[in-house]
């Protein structure tokens, strides 16, 4: 998505070589607009396919996966990493260590909320080693739905998720795809082709 790769290049900033600060659009100040044709894009390639629901991880996977849910009209659920004690009934619950922070989280989603009968789209902001999307897989496969793909806003195509995730058989689809962060400097996927 053009958009975001002018938007990457222009305000990212790289972090230890292999870590892509976003804060002043993605992941602390939000860019409306740019999350709405965020939305726009990934549901235009799913309008047809029955989705029901998108399921992210809070917090920076909730902006796009709002816009996503409101261009299709379904409901979006984000799982939580810390157990709210308004959650009463039963959950659904995974282990994700995350990149970013070096810790390991509990993710949960209500099992009321996530049945057999959904069609869902995983939506992350950041895709590095699959951590966070293959807990949000393990929550959807608890509820016996079925996931149609996973949505990633930027992708570091330098680290193993993509490879893990397509190991397992999913679909994976990133909107921004980097292929290095070395010298400080954002080169993208497509610039190969
Ligand atoms: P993974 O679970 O794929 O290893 O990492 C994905 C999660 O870690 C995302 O939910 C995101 O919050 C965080 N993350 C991974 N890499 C980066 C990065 O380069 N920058 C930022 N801001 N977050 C990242």
């Amino acid at each position: 998505m053009k958009e975001l790769l002018e938007k990457i290049l222009k305000e990212g900033t790289v972090l230890e070589e292999d870590v892509l600060k976003v804060d002043s659009f993605l992941t602390h100040q939000i860019d409306p607009e740019l999350m709405s044709l965020v939305g726009k894009t990934f549901a235009d390639k799913y309008r047809d396919k029955g989705i029901t629901k998108i399921v992210t991880i809070e917090s920076s996977g909730i902006a796009p996966a709002v816009f996503i849910g409101l261009e299709l009209g379904v409901p979006v659920i984000f799982a939580r990493k810390q157990k709210s004690l308004t959650m009463t009934t039963e959950l659904l619950t995974a282990s994700v260590y995350s990149f970013t922070k070096q810790t390991t989280n509990n993710i949960s989603i209500s099992t009321k909320f996530l049945t057999e009968h959904d069609k869902v789209l995983v939506v992350d902001d950041f895709l590095a080693n699959g951590q966070a999307a293959l807990g949000l897989i393990e929550l959807c496969q608890q509820a016996g739905a079925s996931i149609e793909a996973i949505n990633i806003v930027i992708e570091k195509s330098f680290q193993n998720g993509r490879s893990l995730l397509e190991e397992k058989g999913y679909k994976v689809d990133s909107l921004a795809r980097i292929k290095s962060l070395k010298n400080n400097k954002v080169h993208f996927v497509e610039e190969e082709n």
